[in-house]
This record gives C-alpha cells, structure tokens and sequence, in this order.
C-alpha cells in the first residue's frame, strides 16, 4: 500500500518536471519567432526607408527626419531606433537637418530596387498574375532573402526605367509635361517608365494598352488632355492625371525608321484597326501585339507568325458566334479568342 502510494507520488513529480520542460521549450521557440519577426520587420523598413530616401534623392528633393516619418507612418521613438541602426551602419548621415544616403546607401537601395524589377519581370514573363498585382507582390517579396527566380532574357523587362538609372544619361520626364509647350505636337517620344502606383491610375494606362518601349506621337495638346498616336496606330486622349504618370524620352539621335513608320501610319489610319474588328475574309498585316500580351501566350503567338509585317485573315466564326474566331496565318488555320485578338493591331489590305 505504501509502496503504491510512492510510485504515485514518483510519476506524478515526472509529469510535473516534464511538464515544466516542455512550458520552457515552448517560451523559448515563441521568444525566437517574435525575435525573428521583429527582426524581419526592422529589415523591411530599414530597405523601405533606404529605398524612399535613393528616390527622394533622384527627385532632387531634400529629406528630413519628418518627411520620413510621414512616408514610413512609424512612430517617432521606433524610427529614431531605425535611424540610428542606419547611422550606425553607415547607410545615412545628416547634412544639416536633413537626412542623406551614404555611397553604400545609394549601393544598397539600388540593390533593393533591381531585386523589386526582377521579381516585376519574373511575374509578369513567367506567371499568370493580374498585371495590377505585380508591383504590389514586388514590394512585400523584395525584403526577402531567399529569392531565387530564373529569369528568361529574351525579353524586356517590365520597367525599362531600371536599366536608365544605371546612367545612360538619358532623362525622362512625364507626358504632362509637354502641356507646357504647344511646340511639342507632332514630336515623336518614346515611353520609358509608367509608374505603377497608385494602381487604379496604372490600370488605366494599362487598359488604354499604353506600355513601355512604345512610341508615341503627339497629335494635341488641350486644357485638360493630349491626344496621342501611337506606334501600333492607337489615337489615344490621355487626361493628365494620367499623362503625369507616363515618362518618355526624346532621342538624341532622329531616328528614320521611326519617323517613316508613324508617316505610314499616318496614311493609312483609316485602315488601322485591331484583328477581332476585321470582317470575315478581310486580309491585313499585322502591326504588332499589344506589350500586355505576356509569357507563354505571347511565345505561343509569336511562334504562329503573329509579328510584324504577316499577313493574317479571319476565315470563319465558330457555330455560336465570334468568338473564338478562326483566322488564316502563314498557311496555317488557327483559333483565337477574341479577348487575345483585341490585343493585336492590323493594318487592312484591300
Ligand atoms: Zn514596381
């Protein structure tokens, strides 16, 4: 009987001492992962911060502790703490009141920033997702450190803006800002950059089918908006808010090809329209697809013969209706939705 009594008590002090272990255990995995978290965090706004002083700075504007604050939404004892670990790290100093990037700074954010357009390009080549969602994706996955993507090189990447701050000299400004000067219509520009935030101005340019690496031609310029011409013979009335948004450059050099293509365009435009518009048997060429037309869809079309210069014909519609369509390329018979048709840009033969 006392014997039982004993065994009881013994398993009853294992349980308690294992028991006790397993409390201790637990504490010290959740005072890691809040420790890593933290970490993590702090990681995130120190590259945000570092990021948003490098543009700050190619804006040619000054940066103060406020201004920070007002970007980064910390309160001002959590980014002091940061500020000082970027001090310490020698990532930024003061000049006067204002806060400035340190050459490993500006090494860093540029890091920071190619990492954003590469996770961009990989999105937009390789996967499937919103065009809209892209950036936002981008800006969380840039802080991470395990980032393996394999990037195809055969195409452009998103944003042509990244490989212009590796400084070929060119500078790019805004659409809007040729409203300043009425001299501008019948220029030829090319689009650079489009700024991808805020993203309901961005979806907009991106439903006009205004992309990167197009060439535009100003036609007018109003009060309120400019009416363009683009490269594929789009006439395109962006209002400013947009136009603010788009950034372009002028070429250095005139550029021939450019200026007979727009001549040619000119001419004919009433002859420019998109593939699904075009009437049964009505023969074209093609002009080129829209940038938006990405990946595999687009390695798809290209391969059929969908570029410049083919001549293309819708052949039949399907029992139900237009679409899909059927349409004639390079001898071949090919079916087509309209929504991918929308996107290709012809010239009609007669
Ligand atoms: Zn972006």
């Amino acid at each position: 009987m006392i014997q039982k009594k004993y065994m009881y008590n013994d398993i009853r002090l294992i349980f308690i001492i294992l028991l006790f272990i397993l409390v201790i255990i637990l504490f010290k995995i959740s005072a890691k992962l809040i420790k890593n978290r933290k970490n993590r965090l702090i990681k995130e706004k120190k590259e945000d911060i570092l990021k948003f002083l490098y543009n700050q700075a190619e804006k040619n504007q000054e940066t103060n502790f406020e201004k920070i604050q007002l970007f980064s939404k910390l309160k001002p004892e959590k980014l002091m703490k940061i500020i000082n670990i970027l001090l310490k790290e020698r990532k930024i100093k003061y000049d006067k009141e204002n806060i400035k990037l340190t050459n490993d700074g500006v090494k860093e954010a540029q890091e920071i920033i190619e990492k954003h357009r590469k996770i961009e390009k990989y999105l937009f080549e390789s996967t499937s997702v919103k065009i809209e969602e892209i950036h936002s994706i981008a800006e969380k996955e840039e802080h991470s450190n395990k980032l393996n993507i394999e990037l195809a090189n055969t195409y452009q990447c998103i944003d042509p803006h990244g490989d212009v701050i590796k400084g070929q000299g060119v500078h790019s400004f805004s659409i809007l800002k040729l409203t300043q000067n009425l001299d501008n219509t019948n220029k030829i520009f090319k689009i650079i950059h489009i700024e991808d935030e805020p993203r309901e101005i961005y979806s907009k340019i991106v439903q006009l089918d205004i992309a990167p690496f197009d060439y535009i031609k100003i036609k007018e310029i109003n009060t309120n908006s400019i009416k363009i011409i683009t490269n594929r013979g789009q006439l395109i009335e962006i209002d400013f808010i947009l136009a603010g948004n788009i950034f372009i450059v002028e070429e250095e050099n005139k550029n021939e090809e450019i200026e007979i293509l727009f001549n040619e365009i000119e001419e004919n435009f009433d002859l420019i329209s998109t593939l699904d518009k075009l009437k049964i048997n009505q023969k074209a060429k093609i002009l080129g697809l829209s940038f938006y037309i990405r990946g595999e869809e687009k390695r798809r079309l290209l391969e059929l013969g969908f570029v410049r210069n083919s001549l293309v014909e819708p052949l039949y519609n399907n029992m139900l209706g237009d679409d899909p369509r059927v349409y004639k390329i390079k001898n071949t018979a090919i079916a087509l939705r309209k929504e991918q048709a929308q996107k290709i840009y012809v010239q009609k033969l007669n």
